[in-house]
């Protein structure tokens, strides 16, 4: 032991953390299917930059910073999360670059023992100055949100961003080796789903990057906007067929959620994520952690196992462990949007995706 871990999170009194072993030991976790859970995805705030329209409503409320996790906390729950085998950890949002002490946060997952990949779903924004020290710090990989290649429109679904900023974003990310470089497109029907799908796939004949179109996934307020205007998998390489021709499997994994093609002659790939239409479920290792303490065990399902307020009332790490260990082993099989059920009690931001 280390003895207590005292810290001070943004709320007004003091918190003490249980005791955390001296070096763990780390046992794999499966779920009642037998699924290995190794990938952790956590949300470091459900606050953002921007307004995406798929994403949250303009005038979207964020949590006040007392009811998130602090660094110390969120640490802590790394820590318990490589004791059960995951290796794997993707920091989202919101916008993760927005965190405050995003950097020596990404330097602190990096070193945790057993943590062996560290990704970052993010807007881009503000890569420029950031990819560098984020991959001195240990990030090893972005994934980059573009949904059109075209300024106004861009600003258009963003409601706030501008195209330029996020392209620096990728130069600076590419050049600081945070690669291989995945950009991320939500197809929104009679917005991106014509030309710009094209001019976004037309990058990957150039750059060595994977361009991966996303089916709109249905989430609490905004869910009949995003149901109305789904565009599935099949459409969209259906529409990126007819422009380019046959697109030429790359062999698909079933672990990755998206599924990897190759326009002929291409360096990069193209990528579709087809959560909706064709669900990938079987080889899904995820659990997510929400930026309140929430571990989430499917994106599109309500399911949540409460961490913060058992780990701020003094839990200690083997209580913990077992919360998360039980909580894992109980992630459902899949979610129920065919049957017309989705998740209400939370908007994408408050996820990660
Ligand atoms: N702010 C970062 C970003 O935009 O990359 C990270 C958080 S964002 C919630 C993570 C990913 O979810 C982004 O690629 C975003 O485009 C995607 N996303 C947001 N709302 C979505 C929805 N309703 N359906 C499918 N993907 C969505
Ligand atoms: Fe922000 Fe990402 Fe949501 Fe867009 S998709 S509003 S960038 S969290």
């Amino acid at each position: 032991m280390i003895g207590n871990v005292t810290l001070y999170t943004n709320r007004r009194d003091k918190v003490t953390i249980a005791p955390l072993p001296e070096g763990f030991a780390i046992e794999p976790t499966f779920d009642s299917y037998g699924r290995r859970i190794n990938y952790l995805r956590i949300s470091l705030t459900d606050a953002c930059n921007l307004r995406c329209v798929y994403c949250m409503p303009e005038d979207m409320q964020f949590r006040p910073r007392h009811e998130l996790m602090s660094d110390e906390e969120l640490l802590y729950l790394v820590k318990i999360a490589a004791s059960l085998g995951v290796t794997k950890i993707r920091l989202t949002g919101g916008e993760p670059t927005i965190r405050p002490g995003i950097v020596e946060l990404v330097r602190a997952i990096a070193a945790t023992p057993g943590i062996q990949d560290l990704a970052m779903t993010t807007n881009g924004i503000l890569l420029d100055k950031l990819a560098r020290p984020l991959a001195q710090a240990g990030l090893k990989r972005v994934n980059i949100s573009i949904d059109t290649l075209d300024p106004e429109k861009f600003h258009r679904i963003t409601r706030w961003g501008h195209l330029e900023d996020v392209w620096r974003g990728i130069q600076a990310a590419e050049a600081a080796g945070l690669t291989p470089i995945k950009l991320n497109a939500v197809i929104v029907r009679h917005f991106n789903d014509g030309q710009d799908m094209i001019d976004l796939a037309q990058l990957t004949v150039e750059n060595d990057w994977e361009v991966r179109f996303i089916e709109m996934m249905p989430f609490g307020e905004v869910s009949d906007f995003q149901q109305t205007n789904v565009v599935t998998y099949a459409e969209m390489k259906q529409r990126i067929e007819a422009h380019f021709g046959p697109l030429e499997e790359v062999g698909y994994d079933f672990i990755d959620p998206s599924r990897p093609f190759r326009i002929r002659g291409a360096k990069g790939t193209v990528g579709f994520i087809s959560s909706v239409t064709e669900p990938f479920c079987q080889g899904c290792g995820r659990v997510r952690l929400t930026a309140d303490g929430k571990l989430r065990l499917c994106l599109l399902r309500e399911d949540e196992v409460d961490l913060l307020t058992p780990l701020r009332a003094g839990a200690s790490w083997e209580e913990l462990r077992a919360l998360m260990r039980d909580g894992a082993y109980h992630k459902p099989w899949g979610h129920e949007l065919s049957a017309g059920k989705f998740a209400q009690n939370r908007a994408m931001n408050q996820i990660g995706g």
